[in-house]
């Protein structure tokens, strides 16, 4: 069994222009949020703000930062060509246009051809897509490119269905609301069966009995 490896994260991956375009600085980004508190007002002499810009700057780090990991393949030898999907895998981004969480599930699958993937890395692969500013129909579309370049399957079918705070707390304040979007590629686009027993295996929680 040959194994391929595709380091995710660990390196600009060109189908991802939002990627960290330098090294964080982790001083430079708590005097800023330091600036953002004064623009906004606040005083940071009382107790509770003191350490709050250090504490920001680190969260954002953290949320902005995913772990590598080594996303290794293997050649599909039992030429199992079932429906593979790992559902309600829990993901937390960041949403671009308002620096505020985005939280959900997503549900990932794919139809076997010449390689397989690790359950497990179905999950990393979401975590890892999450860790930068996103908007959630690219971050969708990404996991199935992914799927589709490194493991040449004959089907990618990928939903997340989230809650954006950017959406809940301001603005419309829809709270509750959920975004479903999806990307379906070969067989579980084209082909009605393979759709149908996929969408009715990744719909959305609430729609489940
Ligand atoms: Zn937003």
């Amino acid at each position: 069994m040959t194994a391929a490896t595709a380091a995710i994260g660990a390196r600009p991956d060109p189908s991802s222009p939002v990627l960290l375009a330098r090294p964080l600085d982790l001083e430079r980004a708590t005097s800023a949020v330091a600036d953002l508190l004064d623009a906004l007002g606040l005083d940071r002499r009382t107790d509770g703000l003191a350490d709050t810009p250090a504490r920001v700057a680190r969260m954002f780090g953290e949320l902005l930062t995913p772990e590598p990991f080594e996303a290794t393949t293997f050649p599909n030898d039992a030429g199992y060509d079932e429906l593979v999907l790992v559902s309600d895998i829990p993901f937390t981004s960041l949403c671009e246009h308002h620096l505020l969480p985005f939280r959900g599930t997503a549900h990932v699958g794919y139809l076997p051809g010449e390689r397989i993937v690790g359950l497990s890395k179905l999950a990393r692969l979401v975590e890892s897509f999450a860790r930068r500013p996103q908007v959630q129909e690219r971050m969708t579309a990404q996991i199935a490119d992914w799927l589709r370049d490194h493991l040449e399957p004959r089907g990618v079918g990928v939903v997340l269905e989230a809650e954006h705070l950017c959406m809940s707390i301001r603005g419309v304040r829809a709270d509750g609301a959920r975004t479903v979007t999806s990307t379906l590629y070969g067989l579980l686009r084209d082909r009605p069966a393979a759709r149908q027993e996929f969408l009715e295996l990744a719909r959305p929680s609430r729609g489940r009995s």
